[in-house]
């Protein structure tokens, strides 16, 4: 999903209310049996009982047929039959368009609301940024984002570092030794500026881990070089030759990436549940959590799959509110009604938090299926009470 950015899902997000309706339409894109995408038939089916719905409404039925056919224009598109998935989002009355390929397929849905719906396009940009595979030898190094949709080339480069000497039957001189020891200088020189290279990427994004591929012995140095924050995220390190072919360690990669993810999804249940029982360092329930993410004391945020809840956004602030509200208490502006999932998934990817989804039931359920991990060495969110004379009090 290359062309999803930060700004383009804001632009989603904030899109004015008022006129009219936003058509959301996710797409399976791949072909089934040879002829026929996997959209076709579930889009006609969708777009039917849509129509049905707005029957005595002639005027909103009219902008539906606009927003279907544009949407459906946008689907035959040479350049979406070379994507896995589709997501678009039509408002005809509004003037909005904006359709985005992805390399990961979307559950076929068509939705009409008030805004757009981007929870599944922001779930398929969290899993397919998941991670961070560096490929490496002695020299040259490439550095992909990794999802299970597949790799995205971040960074590559290589530097100058004289061959092995491998002459046999000379003696083992001190010339010999002093190119050796230039050589090795070199390779550490190499491992030191990949290993601020990742540590670049890293710190971009909220990835869940770094998978590290190349010959066993420099690897094993490369990886040495890294800072104890990032050794410790280290998911996997497997013996791979280099290539410059993506596709070479593409089905490795996502193999690790796999069982990584799953194990990821435990981790956080038990880190969740851990936490709950010790009554520290979590927030559960949406409450809690935009109370936390609004104070930016969240590490991690734990979904279960979008329950369809309702919540409400001021529309002078943006604040977020997990229940419906008529007006802002902070600037007193009106709010309006919201999907709680796609406000709450952009808070945290806006403050650069790390977001894991788990299938449902799971121990989030009695929480409302919404539940994170707070900063440790950060102080508990709960304000300092406050006493008459304004003090703040030690609680
Ligand atoms: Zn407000």
């Amino acid at each position: 999903m290359t062309s999803l950015s930060n700004e383009k899902v804001q632009l989603l997000l904030d899109q004015p209310r008022g006129r009219g309706m936003v058509v959301s339409c996710y797409t399976d894109m791949r072909v089934v049996a040879g002829f026929e995408p996997h959209w076709l038939q579930p889009f006609k089916t969708e777009a039917s009982v849509l129509r049905e719905s707005l029957e005595d409404d002639h005027q909103a039925r009219q902008e539906l047929e606009r927003d279907i056919e544009a949407i459906q224009r946008a689907l035959e598109a040479p350049e979406a039959r070379q994507a896995r998935g589709m997501a678009v989002f039509s408002a005809a009355e509004r003037g909005l368009f904006l359709a985005f390929p992805s390399d990961i397929p979307f559950a076929n849905r068509l939705v009409v609301d008030d805004e757009p719906y981007v929870v599944p396009l922001l779930e398929g940009y969290v899993q397919q940024q998941g991670y961070l595979a560096v490929l490496t030898d002695t020299h040259r190094g490439r550095i992909y984002a990794a999802g299970i949709g597949g790799l995205r080339l971040l960074d590559e480069f290589d530097e100058e570092v004289p061959r092995k000497n491998r002459s046999a039957g000379e003696r083992w001189g001190k010339q010999q030794a002093t190119i050796a020891r230039h050589r090795e200088d070199c390779i550490l020189h190499y491992h030191k500026e990949l290993a601020a290279r990742v540590k670049q990427r890293w710190d971009e994004y909220p990835y869940n881990g770094i998978v590290l591929l190349g010959a066993d012995d420099p690897l094993s140095a490369f990886r040495a070089l890294l800072s104890e924050r990032l050794q410790a995220r280290v998911v996997d390190q497997a013996p791979h030759a280099w290539t410059v072919e993506q596709s070479d360690i593409e089905v490795e990669v996502r193999s690790v990436i796999e069982r990584a993810a799953v194990a990821r999804q435990r981790e956080a249940l038990d880190e969740f549940a851990g936490r709950i029982k010790e009554k520290c360092a979590v927030a559960a329930g949406p409450r809690e959590v935009i109370e936390a993410l609004r104070n930016g004391q969240v590490s991690e945020l734990i979904l279960e799959p979008d329950s369809g809840a309702i919540a409400s956004r001021c529309l002078g602030c943006h604040s977020l509110f997990a229940e419906e509200r008529l007006a802002c208490p902070y600037c007193d502006t009106a709010c309006s009604r919201c999907n709680l999932w796609q406000h709450l998934l952009a808070m945290a990817l806006g403050h650069g938090v790390r977001v894991q989804f788990v299938p449902t039931p799971s121990d989030l359920s009695q929480h409302g299926g919404i539940g994170a991990l707070l900063l440790r060495d950060e102080p508990q969110w709960a304000p300092a009470s406050v006493d008459h004379s304004g003090r703040e009090v030690q609680a």
